[in-house]
């Protein structure tokens, strides 16, 4: 069955590769992006995650194209690394804004007409940082544990309107994200990791295309780690 998907962040890196494979899973998909052009073949919208505004005008543009949302995908991230002790109050603030508060300003949007319709898919990205803790990373893993909290507390509450609520937690993927890290903590996570090597957005996307899909029915307040073995445990 063709489903009304909404990605955020979903004009590159692990956003793009889910939106490409529950398209091709026959699914409406829109995306949201923020700057640039986006990529062709999604119904796009331009939104600042970080902006209430823009998420309600984002919400209402997707339903008007392609019905109300029924699978989530709340992607948009960012990080702004730095020991506890140098990081500046906006660079805390902001990763919490767009990981997290932003993730609860969307799923507030379009949970209603799941409810009323009694089926949703409400699906978040996290990281293992956000379990197993990262230095530099206070802020980063704070947002991303926090969204742990809220898809758990939300299944228990929509659980009965049919609405599945899950995290999928990823380790080491190679996006624009982590090309700049350094070639220390690139070798110190693949030391851990033990695929030993970086996953790719493709395999981040088969979790989510998994969590969308019917086969996926009854399993909600679930984190599926897609981390090659990294943090293992969690
Ligand atoms: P990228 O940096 O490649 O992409 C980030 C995406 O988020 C872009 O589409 C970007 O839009 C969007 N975004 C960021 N800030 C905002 C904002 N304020 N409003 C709207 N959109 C915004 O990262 P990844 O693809 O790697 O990351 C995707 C998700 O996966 C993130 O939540 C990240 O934390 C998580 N993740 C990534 C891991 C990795 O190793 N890569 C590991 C674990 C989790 P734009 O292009 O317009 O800037």
């Amino acid at each position: 069955m063709s489903r009304s998907v909404l990605v955020t962040g979903g004009n590159r890196g692990i956003g793009l590769a889910v939106a490409r494979v529950l398209a091709a899973e026959g699914h409406k998909v829109a995306i949201t992006y923020r700057q640039g052009e986006p990529p062709p073949g999604f119904f796009a919208v331009r939104c600042d995650v970080t902006r209430t505004d823009d998420i309600k005008a984002a919400v209402e543009q997707v339903t008007i194209q392609q019905g109300p949302v029924e699978i989530l995908v709340s992607n948009a991230g960012i990080t702004r690394d730095q020991l506890l002790i140098g990081m500046a109050e906006d660079d805390f603030r902001a990763v919490m804004e767009t990981n997290f508060q932003a993730a609860v300003t969307v799923t507030r949007e379009v949970v209603p007409a799941m409810i009323k319709a009694r089926w949703g898919r409400l699906i978040y990205m996290s990281s293992m940082s956000g379990m197993a803790g990262a230095p530099g990373q206070t802020n980063y893993a704070s947002s991303k544990a926090a969204l742990i909290g809220f898809a758990r507390s939300l299944a228990i509450e929509v659980g009965r309107r049919n609405i599945t609520v899950n995290v999928v937690s990823p380790g080491l993927i190679e996006t624009d994200m982590v090309r700049d890290i350094t070639d220390t903590r690139r070798a110190q996570a693949l030391d851990r990791t033990a695929l030993a090597r970086p996953g790719t957005p493709q395999e981040v996307a088969a979790a989510v295309r998994f969590l969308a899909g019917d086969d996926a029915s009854y399993v909600t307040a679930g984190v599926i780690p897609v981390t090659g073995g990294l943090g293992a445990g969690h």
